[in-house]
């Protein structure tokens, strides 16, 4: 009764301002006194009536008008009344509600709501989720570093700019001491030789250092760090040393100082390198086939594929054989269950493109099909040597910080094994 007449609000605005007046026992006013909760319902119900939307007195002199404004004014005022505990409840239990028709999850865990309120709706998350404090793996970080192909000073300034941004925490503590022993990794793995190798445009062998490491130990030491079964990638390469000559001599030079022949190994590479280390001349020789003993001349007149009569001809043939060929997308496509039909399509419509016999539609015509048989599962994908050849510009990279460009000079091997032991270990 006492805040019906305005008697405990601040009152504001012109005129002389009245004392609010508290209520207690000694006004007289009923309310102040306490009384236990039987009696006061006997009271109640027998002097006033109540709102049955906003529980508000409703009285002769007191005409009630129950608008939107006025039940959220009043019912609020009833509950602001009540002890802080049950308030807690009450706007929990209200947002719990409304959650559940917004979230399908039972924990009511970070639900985001919208309140219709006045003026701009208010945005309500119950239970949010706490923001990850930013952290950067050694994982992470190494792999950034391997793709950049930063050095190590390098580094050091980015992780202290980045500790100094987002959080000490944000690097792991000692990450300088684990990127300079990754970066050793295979430090004891690679020897320094020189040896003598054939060279572009010079009749003579000449020296040439070299680094290598034996296949067994680097495959021992690699699967050790990576502490689980699996391959590796022995690349035979050139970088680095200029001018040296893809030979037959060349490659079991490096095939001898690797020890290639102590563990099992597929040989990836391109059709010149294949038939150097077969021993055979080029593709354009007498015997230019890797896997038969078809001449030259047999090869491209084509007299190996059955000559079938085909309606296509020419450039709609060749049409027709792009279209089939796209629809393979990938090697990765191509596995041993792959059905070889395409490839007999393809051995028929091919003569009518008249288009020239090379020693690669030979291979796709006559060997595809038994290759398959070798792929243990796997796709055609790892005879790709696109991942092979993209290994070259990633070195260059490493080389980049140590290169020496005289070849005489004594650093020349030890930078050019310091570049090979950062460029694999960190590849691990
Ligand atoms: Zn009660
Ligand atoms: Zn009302
Ligand atoms: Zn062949």
């Amino acid at each position: 009764t006492g805040r019906e007449k305005s008697h405990a609000k601040n009152v504001s605005g012109r005129g002389v301002k009245k004392e609010p007046v508290s209520i207690s026992k000694d006004n007289g006013l009923f309310a102040a006194n306490k009384p236990n909760c039987t009696k006061a319902i006997d009271v109640i119900s027998k002097s006033i009536e109540l709102c049955k939307i906003c529980f508000v007195e409703i009285s002769k002199d007191n005409r009630h008008f129950c608008n939107q404004s006025s039940i959220t004014e009043n019912v609020v005022v009833k509950i602001e009344s009540l002890p802080e505990k049950t308030q807690d409840r009450i706007l929990h239990k209200l947002f719990a509600s409304k959650a559940k028709m917004s979230s399908s999850s039972p924990t009511l865990f970070n639900v985001g709501m919208t309140l219709r309120t006045e003026g701009r709706n208010a945005r309500v998350i119950l239970n949010p989720k706490r923001e990850n404090p930013i952290h950067f793996s050694e994982d992470k970080l190494d792999n950034f570093v391997t793709n950049t192909g930063m050095s190590l000073i390098q580094m050091n300034t980015v992780t202290n700019f980045i500790r100094a941004t987002a959080g000490k925490r944000s690097i792991p503590s000692y990450y300088r001491d684990h990127a300079s022993k990754k970066a050793k990794i295979l430090e004891d793995v690679y020897q320094c030789a020189d040896d003598y190798f054939d060279i572009e445009k010079l009749p003579e062998k000449e020296k040439r250092s070299v680094v290598f490491a034996e296949a067994e130990t680097l495959l021992d030491s690699v699967l050790q760090s990576r502490e689980q079964h699996g391959g590796i990638v022995i690349k035979l390469m050139a970088d680095g040393v200029p001018n040296i000559k893809e030979t037959y001599d060349n490659v079991k030079l490096l095939c001898d100082l690797t020890k290639l022949n102590n563990i099992p190994f597929k040989f990836v590479s391109d059709y010149k390198l294949l038939l150097i280390a077969l021993g055979q001349q080029t593709a354009t020789s007498m015997y230019p086939c890797p896997f038969c003993f078809i001449t030259l001349d047999v090869m491209r007149s084509g007299e190996v594929g059955e000559k079938v009569p085909c309606f296509d001809e020419g450039a709609s043939a060749q049409l027709k054989i792009s279209s089939e060929c796209l629809k393979l997308k990938t090697f990765g496509d191509i596995r041993e269950s792959y059905n070889a039909s395409f490839v007999r399509e393809l051995k028929k419509v091919y003569p009518s493109t008249g288009l020239s016999n090379t020693l690669k539609v030979h291979v796709l015509l006559e060997h595809l099909e038994h290759g398959l048989h070798f792929l243990n599962g796997n796709s055609l994908g790892v005879f790709s040597e696109q991942a092979g050849e993209s290994v070259h510009r990633e070195f260059l990279k490493y080389w980049a910080k140590y290169q020496v460009n005289n070849l005489e000079s004594e650093n020349y091997s030890i930078q050019l094994r310091k570049a090979v032991v950062e460029f694999s270990s960190r590849h691990l």
